[in-house]
């Protein structure tokens, strides 16, 4: 018994923790949250030898030249300094032109420039959320809403999408009536649906969400890669007060590395969420915040001709999926393809380890989405055609061999 008391601990990388200090060590907030699954499958391609991976969102275009030059000019003419916690007052302006361009109207001074969406998005949370508050997060979606909420010790409430991923507005209504949240996240276009919101959708929810007192996260980061004319629910005008648009440059200018995002809303809302991203970074880096202003001056034919690409690869994939007979919704943006996987009768993460090991081929299991992703796969077409081919005829090849087999 003795014994067991002295050497009741933990070993965690040659670290011993007591089981008593270890239960108590960490925020209870952070049980529930998992690292992100998306992570998980493109970190398991390496070891895998001669895997091609269809996982990251990472476009595979070089950032355009003038954002490279602006960001080595920066550096050379000193511009390594702190900045105003919001941003240089440059980008928000630009920003505010491009917003508006896309008739969303948001002046410089109701934009902060973020670590990439990333930041802005939890900055948000933490500017609104008390432990037990409730948060509308649609299934499947991007993992980190789920994560930030649960971070802030509030409740997710997922709300269903139908099956070609547009909002299921009778339940997402019963649950507005029902549960009484405090904010409601969409996010369009969709990773990792593809999917766009219509205008009639758009129109849709405004008249759903002008009665109610929630708030809502329009996460648009892949805004600038909508294949349809553009709709968001910051364009209404009524809502503005109450919609919190997150966005970023990372897909759009291809510079995920460089880390800029933004976040827009009105005053007595961006008092609140400034709290937060002043104590947690100060202001996003300077180059990169020049970077991306000169990107959005003379960058918009790069953005264009990205798009133009994307767009082909979409086609592509489509069709080849619908060629091995997959269940597949045609993409309106972003650069993501969600098949389904149910007539499979395995689950999403048991269809991506056998592809992987068997065809090596990397995709995301639709679970790491969520539940409402269980059922289907992300391939991500942020890759080059000759990349896609190839991963394409490996899995055909693959589900050929399934289909005699099993
Ligand atoms: N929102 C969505 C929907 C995303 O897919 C991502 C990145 N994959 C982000 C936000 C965050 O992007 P970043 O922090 O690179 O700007």
């Amino acid at each position: 018994m003795i014994f067991m008391l002295l050497y009741s601990r933990i070993t965690i990388n040659q670290t011993y923790v007591k089981d008593d200090i270890m239960n108590n060590l960490f925020s209870n907030n952070l049980n529930n949250v998992e690292i992100s699954g998306i992570r998980k499958f493109f970190n398991k391609v390496s070891t895998v030898q001669g895997a091609i991976s269809l996982t990251l969102g990472q476009p595979d275009f070089p950032v355009p030249i003038n954002i490279k030059k602006a960001m080595t000019s920066a550096i050379h003419q000193n511009k390594t300094e702190y900045t105003a916690n919001a941003g240089i007052p440059e980008l928000r302006h630009e920003i505010s032109n491009f917003l508006g361009g896309m008739d969303i109207n948001y002046l410089a001074d109701e934009i902060v420039i973020t670590v990439g969406g990333s930041e802005a998005l939890l900055c948000t949370f933490a500017a609104f959320l008390n432990p037990g508050d409730k948060v509308l997060v649609p299934s499947p979606a991007y993992p980190a809403y789920e994560s930030c909420v649960k971070i802030f010790g509030a409740e997710v409430v997922n709300y269903n999408l139908n099956s070609d991923f547009t909002i299921n507005f009778e339940s997402l209504c019963k649950l507005i009536n029902e549960q009484n949240p405090k904010l409601l996240v969409v996010s369009y276009p969709s990773n990792p649906t593809g999917a766009a919101l219509s205008l009639e959708e758009r129109d849709k929810l405004y008249r759903i969400l002008k009665e109610k007192d929630i708030y809502i996260i329009s996460d648009e980061i892949y805004s600038s890669l909508c294949y349809e004319k553009y709709y968001s629910i910051a364009q209404i005008s009524e809502l503005r007060d109450r919609v919190i648009l997150v966005s970023g440059f990372s897909k759009m200018f291809s510079m995920t590395g460089l880390r800029v995002g933004y976040v827009c809303a009105s005053k007595y809302i961006m008092d609140n969420i400034m709290k937060v991203h002043q104590y947690n970074v100060s202001c996003a880096t300077s180059i990169s915040q020049w970077g991306a202003y000169e990107g959005l001056r003379s960058c918009m034919n790069d953005v264009n001709n990205m798009k133009v690409e994307f767009e082909k690869r979409k086609e592509y994939v489509y069709k080849r999926l619908i060629e091995m007979g997959m269940e597949v919704t045609l993409p309106k943006g972003a650069f993501y393809i969600f098949p389904s996987i149910t007539k499979f009768l395995m689950s999403s993460e048991e269809f991506c380890n056998r592809l992987l090991y068997e065809a090596k081929v990397a995709i995301v299991p639709g679970s790491a989405f969520g539940n409402g992703g269980e059922g289907f796969i992300r391939i991500s077409y942020s890759y080059s055609l000759e990349v896609l081919k190839e991963g394409l005829d490996r899995m055909e090849k693959w589900l050929e061999m399934l289909n005699t087999t099993e």
